[in-house]
């Protein structure tokens, strides 16, 4: 708790509110606009009528002209005795001097205005005196100055608070607390509680945690032989596959306090402020050890340096990384401050970073297989009320191929949803199906408008892809085809494709061919082709230059890859092979893609009516699976791998 007694100390100080300000500041502009710089303790009004009769009856003893608009009057001693001056100068609200004029009024033009003076006092033979001043308004003037300061200063005290602010939480005074590190931190306070059972699957990488969960607890046993306890360990893995679930995991286990904080935490306008975050995070972590310092995203920061020239910011991240690895040389083999930092793509990390004293441990979490899907389901599907004996993991985890953790975690609470939606009491297999078609396809758009020749287009369109895969023996089972419109796309076919670690050109030729089948389906049917193979043809594009680029599976171009792991050509214009190379595999690619089109169109040339009665199904019921195909196609021919296809008809 001593962290949050930081984090709330400068809220217990009377917060002061910058309305105040603004409240002043207005109040200030209105008192000045009404006083309309006329002093204070003002004369009562006259008209410059009236004046002339007081200056002819010869009442007035002196007259000031106030910046060449505006004229006071003084009355002789005689005339403010009178009657009517008297009750005039009663109307004024404000206390009234002996100094201060009797009456004020404006004229109009001062040349004018002289001149009429000068014949009433000529012909009455009167020796009025006539003054001149001029007279400041000492406060709007002050105000006028001050005014473009105070905004000024405004301006940059509430940029400050945003920059500071945002994820911060809001303290206040946060101008001061920019250097200070945002970790959030877990420890035997907060109930954050994860140990190793709460992740599933990821054995490899749990034993290689264990390890560091060991160090932690005691380290006198590495240490006495010797032994260096490391300093920090790199998962490396794609989004939601429990890296941070695994890091928190470790903390858990050790019983050690945890700081967790993403890589672009440390990523500030303001130059120096990353490292200082840095050097502010390393000792609060020190404070606390033994303790676990968890960095998520640290490619954010941790990019090979030196890499592009373009922008200057460059240095502020360079610096934070600089700061970073200094911290990790500096402290020393006892202090027992583990960092943990996650990444998606540890290519293009510095190299300094994974130098031996520093991240020195890579632990790879992978997207799960079948059957860490299934452990995964089980841990997610605990909390859940369940329909008794509907739900079998088995069958949800060869639905998901494909499916991170964060995934099957999502599925489990849409699914909860998706029964509770339908007023059910438990979950049950229907809502899981359901969950995992709306996260793979996203929301069904029932009341999209689609005219019936679109309609009919679309179910081609989808028959095609299925008649296709039907017949090609690589191309991944079908599972179930729509045309119901879900999320951006009007018609989808879903497929469980096989997991495998290596592909053959043929694998990926009958997968590019069945993408092809939609479009190929349009030209045979209607002899006519459209845009809604926009994102086949997207998919068919980047797979044929994968093969020819990056695989080495062209025979033209050869045994070459154009890959590059280290990621050191990202900001490269240039192109790593010559301009005849690139006509090359520009005409390889078109060749690939040309083929698979014309063996599409060829395929559903020969089985036009079985395609026609297919789609006409699909027509019918908007939504077809492998059974509908099995009667119209018969069994499907190939290989045995249809066994772990689940068939679900609703
Ligand atoms: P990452 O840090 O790799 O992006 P997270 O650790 O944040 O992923 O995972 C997000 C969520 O997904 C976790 O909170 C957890 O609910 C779920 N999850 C991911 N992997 C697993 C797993 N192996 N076992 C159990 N739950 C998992
Ligand atoms: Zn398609």
């Amino acid at each position: 708790m001593a962290k949050d007694n930081r984090k709330t100390e400068p809220n217990k100080k009377p917060k002061f509110s910058a309305y105040w300000i603004y409240a002043v500041i207005i109040i200030g502009f209105l008192v000045l606009n009404f006083m309309g710089g006329s002093g204070i303790g003002s004369a009562p009004n006259t008209s410059p009528s009236e004046f002339q009769d007081f200056l002819s009856n010869g009442e007035v003893e002196k007259i000031v002209i106030i910046n060449r608009r505006k004229a006071k009057v003084f009355l002789t001693g005689e005339a403010k005795a009178l009657e009517k001056h008297k009750k005039s100068r009663g109307k004024s609200i404000l206390p009234v001097s002996p100094n201060d004029p009797d009456y004020q009024f404006e004229f109009g033009d001062l040349q004018n205005f002289e001149n009429k003076i000068a014949t009433i006092k000529k012909e009455r033979g009167l020796d009025t005196q006539v003054n001149y001043d001029t007279e400041n308004n000492i406060w709007g003037e002050i105000f006028i100055t001050l005014l473009p300061f105070a905004l000024i200063i405004g301006v940059w005290i509430f940029i400050m608070r945003r920059m500071s602010g945002g994820a911060g939480g809001g303290a206040g005074g946060q101008i001061f607390n920019i250097g200070k590190s945002k970790a959030k931190l877990f420890d035997q306070n907060t109930d954050v509680k994860v140990s190793f059972e709460n992740v599933a699957g990821l054995e490899g990488a749990k034993e290689e945690v264990q390890e560091i969960v060991d160090f932690l607890k005691n380290p006198e046993k590495y240490t006495s032989l010797g032994g260096k306890i490391p300093k920090g360990a790199l998962l490396v893995g794609p989004p939601g596959t429990g890296k941070t679930l695994l890091a928190k995991a470790v903390a858990g286990e050790a019983k050690v306090p945890f700081f967790s904080l993403s890589g672009s935490d440390f990523v500030e306008m303001f130059v120096g402020v990353g490292a200082s975050r840095v050097r502010d995070l390393f000792k609060q972590a020190k404070e606390k050890s033994p303790a676990i310092i968890f960095i998520d995203e640290i490619d954010a920061i941790g990019r090979a340096r030196g890499k592009s020239n373009f922008s200057g910011s460059n240095d502020e991240r360079e610096n934070t990384l600089n700061q970073l690895l200094t911290e990790m040389d500096g402290f020393g083999t006892n202090t027992n401050v583990i960092v943990i930092a996650a990444t998606n793509r540890a290519d293009v990390l510095d190299k300094a970073l994974m130098r031996a004293g520093r991240f020195d441990r890579q632990i790879y979490v992978d997207l799960p297989d079948i059957r860490e899907r299934k452990a995964i389901f089980e841990v997610h599907l605990k909390p859940l009320k369940k329909v008794e004996n509907e739900l079998d993991t088995d069958f949800l985890a060869k639905q998901t191929p494909g499916f991170s953790g964060a995934d099957i975690a999502n599925v489990c609470n849409e699914a909860a949803l998706i029964a509770a939606r339908k007023g059910n009491k438990a979950v049950g297999k229907q809502d899981f199906l359901d969950a995992v078609d709306r996260i793979v396809g996203g929301l069904e758009k029932k009341n999209k408008i689609i005219t019936p020749q679109e309609k009919r287009a679309i179910a081609f369109h989808e028959a095609g892809h299925a008649t296709v895969s039907w017949m090609l023996e690589h191309a991944a089972p079908l599972v179930k085809v729509t045309i119901v419109p879900r999320g951006q796309s009007l018609g989808a076919a879903w497929y469980l494709p096989e997991e495998r670690l290596i592909v053959r050109p043929n694998q990926m030729l009958d997968e590019m061919c069945a993408a092809l089948g939609g479009r190929a389906a349009e030209k045979v049917i209607f002899d006519e082709i459209s845009t809604g193979a926009l994102s086949d043809l997207e998919k068919v594009t980047k797979q044929a230059r994968a093969m020819v680029t990056i695989y080495g599976l062209n025979d033209k171009v050869g045994n070459l890859t154009y890959y590059d792991s280290s990621g050191q050509s990202e900001y490269n214009f240039t192109k790593p092979y010559s301009e005849q190379t690139s006509e090359l595999i520009d005409k390889e690619i078109s060749n690939i893609v040309e083929t698979q089109y014309q063996r599409a169109i060829d395929l559903l040339e020969k089985h036009k009516d079985k395609l026609t009665e297919l789609a006409e199904v699909l027509l019918e019921k908007e939504v077809i699976f492998k059974d509908n195909l099995e009667k119209i196609f018969g069994e499907r021919p190939f290989g045995k791998k249809e066994e772990e296809i689940i068939v679900e008809p609703s």
